[in-house]
C-alpha cells in the first residue's frame, strides 16, 4: 500500500517537473524572440525582421511613413488600408527607389522575408506554403537588364509596378 502511494507521488513530481521545465523553456523562447526582434525593425504587415534588400516604405493615411519587409506586404497595407507607396529597394544595387517607378520580379525563389520561417528544407529544396502574405515573392529592381539576370537564376516573372500592385488586390481577395 505504502509502496503505490510512492510511486503515484513520483509520477506526480515527474509531472510537476515537466510543466516547469515547458513553461521555463516558453518563457526563454519569448524573451529569446523578444530580443531578436527588439534589436532589429520588424515589418508592420507581417511582424517579420524587414531585410534592408527587400525593404519597403509605405506612407499611412495619417502622413507617417512605416517600414516594411517587401513590397508585396507595402502593397497589401496601402490596398488595405490607404495611404500610399513610398520606396522600395532596388534588390542589385540595394538604393531605395521610387516603388512607382520600379519593375518587379515576382514568384522568384527569393524570399528574404522568409527566410527565417524555415520554408526551405534542409536540402535547400523550394518548399511552397499553403500560405503566406509574403508569397509569391516580390522584389524591386531600377533597371530590367537587373530584373532580367537574377530572374535568369531564380526564375520568376518581371512585371510592371501596376501589375504588382493588382496580383496583390487578387491576393487579397482570395483570403
Ligand atoms: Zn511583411
Ligand atoms: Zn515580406
Amino acid at each position: 500500500m505504502a509502496e503505490v502511494a510512492s510511486s503515484r507521488h513520483s509520477k506526480t513530481g515527474t509531472f510537476v517537473g515537466l510543466a516547469v521545465i515547458c513553461v521555463a523553456a516558453g518563457l526563454a523562447y519569448f524573451v529569446w524572440a523578444g530580443r531578436i526582434a527588439g534589436g532589429k525593425p520588424v515589418c508592420e504587415v507581417c511582424k517579420r525582421i524587414i531585410h534592408t534588400e527587400t525593404s519597403f516604405r509605405i506612407v499611412r493615411p495619417d502622413g507617417s511613413m512605416k517600414a516594411v519587409c517587401c513590397p508585396r506586404c507595402g502593397l497589401a497595407a496601402v490596398i488595405q488600408s490607404g495611404g500610399r507607396v513610398l520606396e522600395a529597394v532596388d534588390f542589385s544595387s540595394k538604393k531605395r527607389i521610387g516603388a512607382a517607378e520600379a519593375i518587379y520580379l515576382e514568384g522568384s525563389d527569393i524570399m528574404e522575408c522568409c527566410s527565417e520561417t524555415g520554408f526551405r528544407s534542409d536540402e535547400g529544396a523550394y518548399q511552397k506554403m499553403e500560405y503566406d502574405r509574403c508569397m509569391p515573392s516580390l522584389l524591386a529592381f531600377a533597371r530590367p537588364e537587373d530584373a532580367e539576370t537574377v530572374r535568369q537564376k531564380h526564375g520568376g516573372q518581371i512585371i510592371s509596378f501596376e501589375e504588382a500592385r493588382q496580383s496583390v488586390v487578387r491576393q487579397l481577395k482570395i483570403q
